[in-house]
């Protein structure tokens, strides 16, 4: 038999009170690929990754873990699954300085590769800055933080919210540029991403969301450009 894919969301219904943003949305991520959830402004990205991480509480089994039911575990017993989230907007740790927010993401308790010196072998930029204040960082730098304080928890899942959102594009590329090395080793990521190109250039396999729904499921290097246009825009 196959093995469970590392993720599988089944029948997945989000609400913020009376208001319905996902609905009977199903997907899977199997271990090692790079997933690529595009869609509008408000079609559900951000609320599906809140969904899986536990920010937004859903039915219990519409999230499995390696084929175990998660939807019920609070957002700090996913994380200690190995399930990292990098949220839209950072949200570092103001008052902390750049090292001091990478070294709580490494407070998970998890093995693995990711520390530091390999953090910032990634992005040299943040040893330079590491005893300023995260908030003196460029929004490209900031996120790179938030980055690197995801893989200091030594994540088998990363799921990233729109890392690109209002970055200079030189700054979007040297993040994207840096994609491969971390997802090698086996880590697995979904990635929420508004720019199509990019993410289709960076991943695997490809789910479009349209007002809450999943419109499209491709292989990225093969779905054609209007069978997208139509799943995106609704045309
Ligand atoms: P964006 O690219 O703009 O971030 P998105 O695809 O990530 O969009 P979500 O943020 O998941 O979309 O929002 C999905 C829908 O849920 C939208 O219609 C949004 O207005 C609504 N929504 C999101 N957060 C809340 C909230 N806290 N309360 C009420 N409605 C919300």
């Amino acid at each position: 038999p196959m093995p469970d894919p590392i993720l599988t969301i089944e029948g997945l219904n989000a609400h913020y009170g009376d208001f319905q943003a996902l609905y009977d949305l199903s997907m899977h991520v199997e271990a090692g690929e790079v997933v690529a959830v595009i869609g509008a402004n408000g079609a559900g990205k951000t609320t599906l990754l809140r969904s899986i991480s536990g920010l937004l509480r859903n039915a219990p089994a519409s999230v499995l873990w390696r084929g175990t039911p998660i939807g019920a575990m609070r957002a700090d017993q996913i994380a200690a699954q190995g399930i990292a989230l990098v949220p839209e907007g950072r949200l570092l740790f103001p008052s902390l300085s750049v090292e001091e927010n990478l070294i709580i993401g490494g407070q998970s308790g998890r093995k693995g590769p990711w520390n530091l010196q390999r953090v910032y072998r990634l992005f040299p930029v943040l040893e330079e800055r590491r005893n300023q204040a995260s908030t003196s960082l460029s929004g490209g730098q900031q996120q790179m933080v938030a980055i690197g304080r995801a893989l200091m928890s030594n994540p088998d899942v990363v799921l990233m919210d729109e890392i690109s959102l209002g970055l200079a594009p030189v700054i979007i590329r040297q993040i994207y540029e840096a994609l491969p090395g971390i997802v090698g080793e086996g880590l697995t990521a979904v990635l929420v991403e508004q720019d199509i190109s990019k993410a289709l250039s960076v991943s695997t396999r490809v789910y479009c969301l349209q007002e809450g729904r999943v419109s499209l499921e491709g292989q990225s290097q093969t779905v054609s450009r209007d069978d997208i246009s139509r799943a995106y825009f609704g045309v």
